[in-house]
């Protein structure tokens, strides 16, 4: 038997009124007679997978890129959970939710994860993949006899299931809530835990500022905390790590465990691999095609379930999802050659009214390396970032020479204009634009040249990081500074990042340094280490860049945590606290394996 296929239109870019309808006019079947296969319906296109061949010559000649024909990989008969409309994204299979364990899902972006937690929170009743089915539940729930879903699906029916839902976006809450920060957590509060949680996790001493004063990585917290203050009987967590530092993601994922050791259902979508790996009793891997179709896997437990994601293949479906595996061998920097140094700074000091005071060693930043900065928040990682842009002026010492160029990429990234992408490229990395280096190493490799022609106020959280550290790295600089550039992207994206980043400096007369929380990618990254150390706003110390080995080391001593190493793809894995290997990790002295 063939293979399924489908055929998806992206309705915001097919515009049957603006082309010569290409698609229609060079389709073999349309001309053979067969006039159903690709066809206007109400100025609708429709194509009808059963008629077509799956040549893709429509695809090729759409002018907006609008068409995909993907053969499915596995046979997944009976298997649709959700098709958005004719033509549309069809979800297949859908997790567990399972009573006093964390279910993590992990897998890249636009690939269902939303609609899967739109699904078993109880606001969108599924399909089964027709788009012209208006279902009930008991209809749904006939589609999943003798599984565990059923049951699960049958009390959030019959409204005997509460779902709460920590947003991804958590830039929104301002708006939803003008009032402070006490009030949001009262009204949260329905458990009688959020002052208890706000004091772990470090907001008592922002009780009464208004939610539109706090940082994207407060704005987190608040979120988390909401969400587990209420009374509910499923908990989901959609990136409750993005703006965190690693001291209060590993807090956060103790909250998190504590919902299940209590008892509730907990959903968990975070690409730290580390510290969903830390999370979850079992994972779920997601694959398929962004904006085309998404795969649920059956449940694995944690170790195999984020494996098989590094793998890319899943045995389960036999497929290979993805052409590459990630694996991680720890990078030797005994065999570099170590480059001359590029630039210096001198003993720096900043003092902020005497409220705040960092201070800085001396360092040389070499041609060719990318230096990572890792610490907590509130340490003032931004501050000396700040000071060698020259955005901010250091109370004493010496910065980077006048004639150092530096290119600076926020940890938050607003548009400041509207247009496109490829404006803003072009206003901000002009020469670079025809470079066919920059274009395959990082425009490519960020999948910023598919998104040339989009609007910047429409792009996504990730869309707007990558485009941002793209326009950054197409600068004319010396030095590049790029604040938090992981957040929003999911695993490959941030490997993908890494590369980037390394090919703009690698064999040239530049260096990075990067201000990272992820585990996996400051691994990707660094050729050495800054490390922050101090009293979160208070005062802060900025350690000389050293090697990666000693830098880790000492890092993770200050957040209390060891690392082990899984034997088949050589990723960082955190010890549970108390464990054997935690123990004689300690004892060692060896917190970075
Ligand atoms: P994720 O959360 O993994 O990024 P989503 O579940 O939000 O993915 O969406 C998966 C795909 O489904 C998107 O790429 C989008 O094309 C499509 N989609 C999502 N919501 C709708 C909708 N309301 N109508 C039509 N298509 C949608
Ligand atoms: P990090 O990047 O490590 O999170 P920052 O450099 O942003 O840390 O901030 C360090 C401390 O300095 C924080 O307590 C912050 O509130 C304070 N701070 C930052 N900028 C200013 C400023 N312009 N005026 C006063 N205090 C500031």
């Amino acid at each position: 038997m063939d293979a399924r296929r489908i055929a998806v239109v992206d309705r915001d870019r097919c515009n049957p009124r603006k082309c010569g309808q290409e698609c229609i006019k060079f389709c073999p079947r349309v001309r053979a007679g067969e006039e159903d296969t690709i066809r206007l319906e109400d100025g609708f296109l429709v194509i009808d997978e059963d008629l077509c061949m799956g040549c893709g010559i429509c695809v090729k000649k759409c002018p907006f890129s609008a068409l995909f024909i993907v053969n499915l990989p596995a046979p997944l008969e009976g298997e649709e959970i959700h098709r958005y409309g004719v033509n549309g994204f069809v979800l297949f299979r859908l997790p567990i939710v399972r009573m006093g364990s964390v279910v993590g899902l992990v897998g890249p972006n636009g690939i269902g994860k939303t609609t899967i937690m739109r699904i078993l929170s109880g606001e969108l009743v599924p399909n089964l993949g027709d788009p012209h089915a208006e279902l009930d539940w008991d209809e749904v729930i006939r589609r999943f006899r003798g599984t565990e879903i059923q049951n699960y699906l049958e009390r959030l029916a019959g409204g005997r299931v509460r779902v709460v839902h920590k947003p991804e976006r958590i830039d929104l809450l301002p708006r939803a809530f003008p009032g402070t920060l006490r009030e949001a957590l009262e009204r949260a509060d329905e458990r009688g835990v959020a002052r208890e949680l706000a004091e772990e996790l470090g907001l008592s001493d922002l009780m009464d500022r208004k939610l539109s004063e706090l940082s994207g990585g407060e704005l987190q917290r608040v979120a988390a905390i909401a969400a587990s203050s209420k009374e509910a009987d499923v908990y989901m967590f959609d990136e409750p790590c993005n703006y965190l530092d690693v001291f209060q993601r590993m807090r956060i994922a103790s909250v998190i465990r504590g919902l299940a050791e209590a008892g509730k259902g907990v959903l968990v979508v975070e690409h730290d691999l580390a510290v969903l790996d830390y999370l979850s009793d079992y994972i779920h891997v997601l694959y398929g095609v962004r904006g085309v179709f998404g795969v649920v896997s059956y449940p694995h437990g944690t170790r195999e379930g984020i494996n098989i994601f590094l793998d890319g293949y899943l045995p389960d479906d036999n497929v290979r999802f993805r052409e590459y595996s990630i694996s991680f061998s720890r990078r030797s920097t005994a065999g570099k050659v170590e480059t001359l140094p590029l630039v210096s700074y001198s003993e720096l000091v900043k003092e902020y009214d005497s409220a705040f005071r960092l201070t800085v060693e001396p360092g040389e930043l070499r041609a060719g390396e990318v230096v990572v900065a890792v610490g907590p928040n509130g340490i003032g990682k931004t501050t000396f970032v700040s000071m060698l842009a020259g955005v901010i002026e250091p109370t004493s010492g010496e910065v980077l020479a006048e004639d150092i160029k530096v290119a600076y990429k926020p940890q938050y990234v607003r548009p400041e204009q509207d247009g496109t992408v490829y404006s803003l490229l072009k206003s901000m990395a002009g020469s670079q634009l025809s470079s066919s280096f920059f274009r395959a190493e990082v425009l490519h490799r960020l999948g910023v040249d598919g998104l040339m022609d989009r609007r910047l106020s429409e792009l996504s959280g990730g869309e707007l990081q990558r485009v941002a550290v793209a326009a950054t790295l197409g600068m004319d600089a010396d030095i590049y500074l790029l604040d938090e550039p992981s957040a929003f992207l999911d695993v490959e994206m941030r490997l993908a990042l890494a590369k980037a980043i390394k090919r703009r400096v690698e064999g040239e007369d530049r260096a990075a340094i990067v201000v990272e929380h992820d585990l996996i990618t400051i691994e990707a990254l660094a050729d050495r280490i800054i490390l922050f150390t101090g009293d979160p706003g208070v005062e802060g110390h900025a350690s000389s860049p050293m090697p990666v080995e000693r830098g880790m080391n000492e890092f993770l001593r200050e957040v209390g945590i060891t690392f082990r190493r899984d034997p088949r793809t050589g990723r960082p894995r955190v010890n549970k606290p108390g464990s054997r290997l935690d123990v004689e990790a300690r004892a060692s002295g060896r917190y970075y394996a």
